[in-house]
């Protein structure tokens, strides 16, 4: 079976799209780019056409390359007090010259949308949820309740400790809560003899940024594999997966592109739906 991101997150633009509907003023998300990079463009662009096509507001920062720190976070503090502004969204990577966990910190948690701040990273820890989920976790989350895949119980393997995929997911899926309760393995680069962890996933999840880091051989016979990575490689898109040779031998497996990628989107734009239902619910 394939796990359609793609049409799963479609579903959910539709349930945000008819909820913004009748609202005088949609929520709005901030939007900051500094530099040029092409992939940071092509995602950002992505991520403004599915707040256009959902009916929420972006507001687009386009700084140079150039842009000291200082000022990036002088923006940052602004938009967080700005009361039109729900989310607020640094897309990464930055230039060098600039500490992203120093900008990460300057975010106000509450509009952290992403969920990269230490306080929301935190609350996925602590199983509060008054924060906001890191959106390529929850993204996975939700495309294997949608396709009825139950992890409690299972092993599950991940491939990848970063801060924004494999460790929050690692949090999440194991926590004591309706659509987790997982048994979770990391592996990482200084893990030794990752195939025979791997080989022992009930559900597999590459986040490596490795082309195919995924064989067929390091895959059990009826697994769910899972795959975040994403390689520009030729003009095209590529996974951790191998995913022609893995394929044949899984129970389920997600395609790259049109897996997580559009689910990670579609969580984006639900934690920014979030955080205006939040701050109006309190008001
Ligand atoms: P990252 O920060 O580069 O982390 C990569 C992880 O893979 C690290 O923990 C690293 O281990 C581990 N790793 C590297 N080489 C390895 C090896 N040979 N064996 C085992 N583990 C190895 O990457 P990331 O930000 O998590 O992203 C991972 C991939 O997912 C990238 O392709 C990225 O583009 C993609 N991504 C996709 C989405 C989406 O929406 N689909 C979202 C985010 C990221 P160490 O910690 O030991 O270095």
């Amino acid at each position: 079976m394939i796990l359609q991101g793609k049409e799963v997150a479609k579903h959910i633009h539709t349930e945000l799209k008819e909820a913004i509907r009748p609202l005088k003023k949609p929520p709005g998300l901030a939007v900051i780019l500094v530099g040029d990079n092409p992939s940071s463009q092509t995602y950002i662009n992505m991520k403004r056409r599915a707040c256009e096509k959902v009916g929420i507001r972006s507001f687009f920062h386009h700084l140079p390359d150039s842009t000291p720190e200082k000022e990036l976070l002088e923006l940052v503090k602004a938009l967080n007090f700005d009361a039109e502004v729900d989310g607020i969204l640094v897309q990464l990577p930055l230039p060098d010259h600039i500490d992203p966990v120093n900008v990460i910190e300057a975010l106000d948690p509450k509009k952290d949308v992403d969920g990269f701040h230490p306080v929301n990273l935190g609350k996925v820890i602590a199983g509060l949820e008054d924060g906001f989920i890191p959106c390529t976790p929850l993204g996975i989350k939700k495309l294997l309740e949608h396709y009825s895949i139950d992890v409690a119980g299972k092993h599950v393997v991940i491939a990848g400790r970063s801060a924004i995929v494999g460790k929050p997911l690692a949090a999440l899926l194991m926590q004591n809560a309706p659509g987790c309760n997982a048994t979770v393995t990391v592996v990482h680069s200084r893990t030794q003899n990752i195939k025979e962890l791997t080989r022992q996933a009930d559900v597999l999840i590459a986040a490596v940024g490795i082309p195919k880091f995924i064989k067929a051989d390091m895959v059990k016979e009826g697994a769910v594999v899972i795959d975040v990575g994403i390689t520009r490689k030729e003009g095209h898109l590529v996974g951790d997966v191998d995913f022609e040779n893995v394929e044949k031998k899984c129970k389920a497996i997600t395609p790259v592109p049109g897996g997580v990628g559009p689910m990670t989107v579609a969580m984006l734009l639900q934690n920014t739906w979030l955080s205006y239902q939040r701050s109006h619910s309190s008001s």
